[in-house]
């Protein structure tokens, strides 16, 4: 698999470009999609059945925060971020895809969209070509942009091209809603109701917005360790949530990292796994921050 080749645009200015194009009346916000705003709706209603009784059990519950484990911590934070866009690692190639089906079932679209969105949010950070560019505000950053098309779509398939490919990234990108139904109705069966409710709709829902704390928080508040030339930071909540991606300002300063956490009290648990798995001889390679 061939090394993508991801550099942050330092010599952009992004406070100038922003500024331009926002004063530019012609610059309108790339076309509506209506379907994915209707779906982001239903779910975040669909979350809302946790507050009825009889969809409630400490089972339910915990099938959440499994799944959040192991669809944000494995999935999203390890497989998705540190091993498949930044290739801060190697694991065999079974693991990868183990961690790359976990990433898939966190319902936040296709692994080759993902990927391919993250790497431009770090070619261009804070630019109008980023996709959840924080200029734009708190809102576009964490939620909005996904309601709307990529404007250079075409790039993101130029930056994709090491996964492009492969069988099972395209397996997962062609079927990631289909295997979301399958885990739903397998929780069905496991369960009943309430397993569905809290095991897909409310694990999604936390799950999307404890991501996407990242993109707007982690480029809002917080402090910063290292002067990078964007407004990232760094959130010790959002590592909570996130499993350790809330060292933004950190991981912005060195993003082929696989170590985010780099302060004692940093605590960096995808980092730990990390750790864990190269000393069990299944992560080779392992990039660390200078
Ligand atoms: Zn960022
Ligand atoms: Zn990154």
């Amino acid at each position: 698999m061939a090394q993508p080749k991801i550099q942050t645009k330092n010599d952009i200015n992004p406070t100038a470009i922003n500024l331009a194009s926002r004063l530019d009346p012609e610059v309108k916000p790339p076309p509506f999609r209506q379907e994915v705003m209707w779906v982001t709706l239903m779910l975040h209603i669909a979350a809302l059945l946790a507050f009825f009784p009889r969809y409630f059990s400490w089972q339910a519950v915990g099938v959440a925060v499994f799944l959040h484990c192991l669809t944000i911590g494995l999935g999203i934070s390890l497989g998705f971020h540190r091993l498949a866009s930044h290739r801060s690692f190697k694991v065999p190639r079974t693991l990868e895809y183990f961690f790359i089906l976990c990433g898939t079932l966190a319902a936040q679209g296709s692994v080759k969209g993902w990927v391919g969105y993250h790497r431009m949010h770090h070619l261009y950070t804070d630019h109008t070509k980023d996709p959840h560019d924080s200029q734009k505000g708190f809102w576009w950053s964490h939620l909005t942009w996904v309601m709307h098309e990529i404007p250079n779509e075409s790039e993101r398939l130029r930056l994709t091209k090491d996964i492009a490919d492969d069988p099972f990234y395209t397996f997962c990108h062609k079927y990631h809603t289909l295997l979301q139904v399958a885990l739903g109705v397998l929780l069905y069966g496991l369960g009943g109701m309430p397993f569905v409710v809290w095991g897909i709709f409310v694990r999604i829902i936390v799950g999307f917005h404890s991501t996407f704390c990242v993109n707007s928080v982690c480029h809002m508040l917080g402090y910063r360790n290292y002067d990078t030339k964007d407004t990232s930071t760094n959130c010790w909540w959002v590592s909570l949530l996130t499993f350790g991606e809330g060292w933004h300002n950190n991981h912005h300063a060195s993003q082929f990292s696989a170590r985010f956490g780099l302060r004692w009290w940093e605590l960096d648990v995808v980092w730990l796994t990390i750790r864990g798995l190269e000393s069990l001889g299944l992560a080779t390679q392992v990039k660390r921050a200078k």
